[in-house]
């Protein structure tokens, strides 16, 4: 079977090195086995997402010297696609409208001793491990709220999902291992403002692409477990895993948009090479 990768950014700012770490890496395993590497911008978040570093990504990629196979896709021109996905769901009593704004469910963990704190992390949309409040709302007052048009996201009824999706396994590298999405809680699969969320659009798009292998930074492994119960849940194909370490500054934390100097663009401006940032970004040729 013929490998298909991909490289998926948020454009939330510009490249830096670890994003070029993280390119490199699926585009390597997919021209090593002469198989496919698509590049996808996942811009459903649009508070922070900005169409200028679309573009800019697609600029900096070039001049790194990866090339993609077939067109970009671009998450907020499919917003149909996830809106059936999901309906798909609400039809089998597997999701639930939640009216909850963060700050009332940050409140009732907050005021709830016993609750545990567990903020599973694993998410580019890693939130709190969501309390339960509106999938116990009696029908006649979420009908109600509802009808008067209240804004709600959809969330998943884990519980019902993992029962009818039975014991999941993930395939990392070339090990099969059991994992275990009930950490994540009642994640949210269409956001108030969008018909989607980072684990249905990713899942949705992985499948529909043909990906048959996921690479991505370690900080999205436990995001794994959710997806694969996605992929049960919607019979799509389970592609093969595999997790890279993140790369890190000189103080050992991990490079974000805030390291500005590590840019691909101030590399650029400073007058290094495709070759020599390969080789910051850990790629050397
Ligand atoms: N869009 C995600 C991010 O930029 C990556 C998602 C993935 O690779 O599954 O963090």
């Amino acid at each position: 079977m013929s490998i298909v990768t991909r490289f998926a950014p948020s454009p939330t700012g510009l490249l830096h090195l670890g994003h070029a770490h993280a390119a490199l890496f699926a585009w390597r395993r997919a021209r090593a086995a002469g198989g496919r590497f698509l590049l996808r911008i996942e811009d459903l978040d649009s508070a922070r997402c900005r169409p200028e570093y679309g573009s800019a990504i697609l600029d900096d990629l070039a001049w790194l010297g990866l090339d993609w196979d077939g067109e970009v896709r671009v998450q907020s021109a499919h917003l149909d696609a996830y809106r059936a996905a999901l309906s798909r769901l609400q039809a089998r009593g597997l999701v639930y409208p939640c009216f909850c704004t963060r700050a009332a469910i940050l409140a009732e963990i907050a005021a709830a001793p016993a609750a545990p704190h567990d903020w599973p992390a694993g998410a580019p949309d890693a939130a709190p491990r969501y309390p339960g409040t509106c999938r116990r709302l009696p029908p006649r007052e979420r009908k109600a709220r509802l009808e008067t048009g209240e804004s709600h996201a959809l969330r998943l009824d884990m519980a019902k999902a993992i029962r009818l999706a039975g014991p999941l396994t993930c395939i990392e590298g070339d090990r099969k291992m059991a994992c275990d999405p009930a950490p994540f809680g009642d994640v949210v699969l269409g956001r108030k403002e969008t018909p989607a969320s980072y684990h249905l659009a990713a899942t949705h798009d992985d499948a529909l692409q043909g990906v048959t292998l996921v690479t991505r930074g370690e900080d999205l492994r436990a995001a794994t477990a959710v997806h694969r119960l996605l992929q049960a849940l919607f019979a799509w194909p389970e592609p093969a895993y595999q997790h890279h370490p993140l790369l890190r500054n000189a103080a050992g934390r991990r490079l974000s948009k805030r390291d500005g100097a590590s840019s691909l663009r101030a590399l650029r401006a400073a007058g290094e090479s495709p070759v020599a940032v390969r080789a910051m970004a850990g790629m050397p040729d």
